[in-house]
């Protein structure tokens, strides 16, 4: 059932609340939607017809918060009251990011090195979420006075290269500012969407998304087939962009007129007065071939190829990141079918001349750079409210995901590297008679023991009704969603009983604990094979001796005292080895106990046709 609303600001009927698309950049951030008109995906502009908001927050006196051009002007005079680039802390903790502090000119706090970063303004510390929540809620509140109505819903993007914890965190900023995040987005998959890649049903294509903004880069390799997106590779340099091409223009600048940077880093506001130039310098150069202005009363002058020679280091690195994206996904230039450009930076002609050459045809430039990420979510917005066929995002898990099984061991059911959504199913039984319940822990990791994975989540199947060990049968499978939320769900199908938990996998885990988790799998990898092996042999034995004592209960008159007596020894024997023998031993003692009792097996057999032929005819 459609819902349908009144607009109370212009008394019009609307059907389905409106969902915006949000491009949340570490430079820039817009909302975009599909004009509802046109069908047309649109940046929603101010009055001034500005649609970018600049991703920065500055804290004034009584607490005054203030986000977008009015915030940057106060990066200057107050760096320790504004906070820029908070999307690069985004589920960070002080170890990820300190080889770059230095970068950050307001107060990233490091005392807990492990846990998420805080950043202390005044007396107040905020995390990157609540920091990007004021981000959020500007777009929201600028969104909400164009259009003339609330808006709620929305679908946000971050780069192809975040991890769980950084998605999650998006999202709960998301949430903190008051909306809905119906779906959080690939950058490059929003990029490819505004161009109309990947909206036809039978389409295959391949894609390279090149990305250079203000102060990152980054190049996506996609494929598309039928409306499904798949990141194959993902690379770049997370401190290259915009900045740096402007840093170069004041570094030549201020070297012609004798300053050294000690000194201009004593008069910020002369440094800022560069800096601004500079950008002003790069812009203009991007449709013209000379730049004339002044600062400080003296004239500066650049040519556009002065300035390509400035920066042709810089766009060099960039295109040595496109080959490793290729090599990572195992494609050459020919495999490419699309090249689109991304990012305010990908307007210097250099950029795309580069670009161009280096994949061997032209790119796709037609959108403004900087506002194709937010159309595109826009896009993906509209297809989420319904008005468009659907368009299914394909992400991978970064570690694996499993269930621990008997002896402490790891049962992965969701390898690592699969893509989202993933569906994985297995069964399981009881090990002892007439247990009522099973306990189902949910680990990620790759390592073989559960003790040295992460737990995320347990819970308890109970009410399966009495059964012998090993006859219930209970269904576990896991369910990861396109968000990368993990169901798992527990069923024992001889009676039906069920139960389920939903899980975030990795919230909370930084890149490095990913990686470190990755390599620890490798460096133990021997050691795994090793102990995995033992506890096997030992769950072998135990289910042995639980057979063995149940068979000699049961079945008293078939054995003599003699067989009984040296059964049990045998049996006191191998639980001896149970707790302290290797593999081998109890492997061995596994044999001696089976030796022994595998007629005692065949007699029962025996006994048991006997007892069925009797009272039989049997014909000849
Ligand atoms: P982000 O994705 O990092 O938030 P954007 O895509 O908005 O950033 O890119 C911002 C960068 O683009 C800035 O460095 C800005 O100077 C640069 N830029 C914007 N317009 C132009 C232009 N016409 N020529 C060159 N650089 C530009
Ligand atoms: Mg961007």
């Amino acid at each position: 059932m459609a819902k349908i609303g009144i607009n109370i600001a212009t008394g019009s009927l609307q059907q389905n609340e409106m969902i915006v698309g949000i491009d949340l950049g570490t430079t820039n951030s817009l909302v975009a939607i599909i004009h509802p008109d046109t069908k047309q995906p649109v940046v929603l502009k101010e009055h001034d017809g500005v649609a970018l908001v600049p991703s920065v927050v500055h804290f004034g006196e009584q607490g005054l918060v203030t986000v977008g051009d009015a915030a940057r002007d106060f990066l200057v005079t107050e760096p320790q009251h504004t906070i820029f680039s908070v999307k690069r802390l985004m589920g960070k903790s002080y170890s990820d990011i300190k080889e770059h502090a230095g970068f950050f000119s307001y107060k990233v706090i490091d005392d807990n090195t492990d846990s998420l970063v805080k950043i202390q303004v005044g007396s107040v510390f905020y995390s990157p979420v609540e920091l990007s929540s004021f981000i959020l809620k500007e777009l929201k509140s600028r969104a909400e006075h164009i259009l003339k109505t609330p808006v709620t819903k929305a679908v946000i993007t971050v780069p192809a290269y975040f991890n769980d914890a950084q998605r999650q965190a998006t999202r709960d900023a998301g949430k903190l500012a008051g909306l809905d995040v119906m779906r959080i987005v690939n950058e490059p998959t929003a990029a490819s969407l505004a161009y109309g890649m990947g909206l036809g049903r039978d389409e295959t294509k391949t894609i390279a998304v090149y990305d250079l903004g203000g102060g990152t880069f980054d190049i996506s390799v996609l494929r598309i087939s039928n409306g499904i997106f798949e990141v194959l590779s993902t690379n770049g340099d997370t401190y290259l962009g915009g900045d740096d091409f402007d840093r170069e223009i004041v570094r030549y600048w201020t070297g012609l007129a004798g300053l050294n940077e000690e000194e201009l880093s004593m008069h910020k506001n002369l440094a800022q007065e560069f800096r601004l130039l500079a950008e002003t310098a790069k812009v203009s150069l991007s449709c013209s071939d000379n730049f004339t202005g002044t600062v400080a009363g003296e004239t500066f002058t650049l040519t556009r190829s002065k300035f390509e020679n400035l920066v042709e280091g810089l766009v060099a690195r960039t295109i040595r990141s496109c080959t490793q994206a290729l090599q990572d996904a195992g494609l050459s230039k020919e495999d490419i079918d699309e090249v689109v450009m991304v990012g305010g930076s990908t307007r210097v002609p250099l950029v795309k001349e580069q670009v161009s050459l280096f994949f061997g045809k032209k790119v796709h430039d037609t959108l403004n750079p900087d506002e194709v990420v937010a159309l595109g979510a826009a896009v993906q917005a509209d297809v989420l409210a319904g008005n468009n066929k659907d368009v299914l995002l394909l992400d991978i898990t970064p570690l694996s995901l499993g269930i621990e099984t008997m002896g402490g061991l790891m049962d992965v059911l969701i390898p690592r590297n699969s893509k989202v959504p993933s569906k994985a199913g297995r069964q399981y039984t009881t090990q002892k008679d007439g247990q009522g319940s099973m306990r189902i822990s949910v680990y990620q990791g790759e390592r073989d023991l559960v003790k040295d994975n992460r737990k995320l989540a347990e819970f308890n199947l109970t009410g399966i009704p009495g059964m012998p060990a090993g006859l219930p049968k209970v269904d576990v499978s896991f369910l990861v969603n396109a968000d990368g939320i993990l169901t798992v769900k527990a069923k024992e199908l001889r009676s039906g009983v069920e139960q389920s938990i939903e899980v975030k996998p990795q919230y909370g885990l930084t890149d490095d604990q990913v990686e470190k988790m990755l390599l620890d799998s490798i460096t133990h990898a021997q050691e795994d094979i090793r102990v995995r092996a033992l506890v096997e042999a030992q769950t072998d034995a135990q289910q042995i001796l639980d057979a063995t004592a149940l068979f000699i209960g049961k079945n008293e008159s078939l054995l003599t005292s003699q067989e009984i007596a040296e059964t049990k020894s045998c049996m006191e024997s191998l639980s001896a080895l149970l707790l302290s023998g290797t593999k081998d031993e109890i492997q061995s003692g596994i044999e001696t106990l089976n030796e022994l009792s595998r007629p005692f097996a065949e007699r029962l057999m025996d006994q048991a046709i006997s007892k069925a032929m009797k009272g039989k005819n049997i014909m000849e």
